[in-house]
């Protein structure tokens, strides 16, 4: 079942070979999406990590066409391109072929470095070895994976503390319990029983998608030698000549490689093959233009990918208008308006900032159109950390016949640094002898 090292290295670029550099790829972009904040959903902090930008859970359409487009992104790749996201990107799959791997591994070194004893002695101590590898991953994997949700180094700190108390420190225990012994007992089995995006996919399939086929000729002119290592390379345990649509084929590609490596040696072609639909072409060949090529292979998948381009191009504009800092300004029309100690007619306002930049801001307020009023907020500006959210309360005073009686419109104007970004805020202003 399992291939060499040597056949590896010695074979040109098969789809297992493929596969395992995508895999190795994946389980860096898995370490680092959170580390770096490109996909990451902080819970406690409310904010949504996108590709360096922050976004607070209050801007909705951004989160929503970020969601919507990777969403689609999914969709359309299954539609595409069938399971090759199973085999080819998901973590369950890595790190249940990865575990494989592992215990194989290691029962070999066991083999190797205890001769002397005897084989029930020897599959324990490999699978105590193997549990224990298995303990640390498990660890290590459920870290990264609260990473998602908790900033690292929070995480980090609750992990030295040992914490099982808290929310995050019991999703982490949690978490670790239910890896080891989902890579431990479960592994593929999750993809046919469990996981609802295998299912999905199912439904998101047609005529079109790729798929991994096996096409022979019928009685005697069948060129099958019946070697069946197509069936023993298979991790999900099936006979892909038993047809392209079972549940359980993840599309990986392995049994074409075993295919082929056989087939050469009596100089035929390989009988298994990725084509785009039962009765398709097969991955690869010519005669078509690209984009066909590609998959772009009917109505559906064009409207499918303009889907797609509208939640990528609403998400491009939403990041684009996005402000660092945000503010808000509201009359406080409890009292329309008072007389202070000295005669001034004051009304009352409100503003709200948050800061959802990278630094550290100031946001200046001024009056537009209120000739003769005085701003009485203090401090202006008003300095505003990265990550800070406030509200003041602030007061707008004109001495008495400063302006005409009843409603005086005018703006706010705020101006925030270092962004140097300017915001207008239409408001009223209320002088005695209005009518309420
Ligand atoms: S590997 Fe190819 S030749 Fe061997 S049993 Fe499978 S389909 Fe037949
Ligand atoms: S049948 Fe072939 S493509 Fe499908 S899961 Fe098994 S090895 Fe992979």
């Amino acid at each position: 079942m399992a291939r060499t090292a040597a056949a590896d290295s010695a074979s040109p670029l098969t789809f297992h070979r493929l596969r395992k550099r995508i895999h190795v790829a994946c389980f860096l972009a898995f370490l680092a999406l959170p580390f770096f904040n490109v996909v990451r959903f902080d819970i406690p902090r409310e904010r949504f990590y996108f590709f360096g930008y922050e976004l607070w859970i209050q801007e909705f359409g951004s989160i929503f066409f970020a969601l919507m487009f990777l969403m689609f992104l999914i969709a359309a790749a299954s539609m595409f391109y069938g399971r090759v996201y199973c085999s080819y990107l998901c973590p369950q799959m890595i790190f249940s072929e990865a575990s494989i791997a592992i215990e194989e591994r290691l029962r070999k070194i066991v083999n190797k470095r205890f001769p002397s004893f005897a084989p029930p002695r020897r599959r324990l101590l490999a699978r105590a070895l193997f549990y224990m590898v298995l303990a640390a991953a498990s660890v290590f994997l459920a870290f990264v994976f609260i990473a998602y949700f908790i900033e690292p180094r929070d995480l980090f700190a609750r992990l030295l503390s040992f914490d099982i108390v808290t929310a995050g420190g019991i999703a982490g225990a949690a978490t670790t319990v239910v890896t080891f012994l989902d890579f431990a007992l479960v592994r593929q089995r999750f993809c046919t029983t469990v996981c609802p995006y295998g299912y999905l996919q199912g439904m998101l399939a047609d005529k079109s998608t790729l798929l991994v086929q096996y096409r022979d000729g019928a009685g005697a002119g069948r060129a099958c030698i019946e070697c069946k290592k197509c069936v023993r390379v298979c991790h999900m345990d099936i006979d892909i000549r038993d047809g392209p649509f079972q549940i359980e084929c993840v599309h990986c590609g392995e049994c074409i490689d075993a295919c082929d490596e056989v087939l050469a040696r009596l100089n035929k072609p390989g009988l298994i093959h990725y084509a785009w639909g039962e009765r398709g072409a097969l991955l690869g060949e010519g005669g078509k233009p690209w984009y066909y090529r590609l998959g772009l292979r009917d109505a559906k998948r064009v409207v499918v990918m303009f889907v797609l381009l509208f939640y990528a191009s609403g998400l491009f504009v939403a990041l684009s208008m996005r402000r660092a800092v945000r503010v808000e300004i509201s009359p406080d029309r409890a009292q329309l308006f008072w007389r202070a100690e000295n005669g001034d007619i004051v009304n009352r306002f409100r503003v709200k900032l948050a800061n959802r930049g990278s630094r550290d801001a100031n946001v200046v307020l001024s009056l537009d159109g209120l000739d003769g009023a005085r701003l009485k907020l203090d401090p202006n500006p008003l300095p505003l950390d990265r990550g800070e959210s406030l509200t003041r309360e602030f007061e707008v005073a004109v001495a008495p016949g400063g302006l005409p009686p009843g409603v005086n419109h005018f703006r706010f104007v705020a101006r925030s640094q270092p962004e140097n970004a300017t915001d207008q805020f239409k408001m009223t202003f209320i002088m005695e002898g209005s009518k309420p």
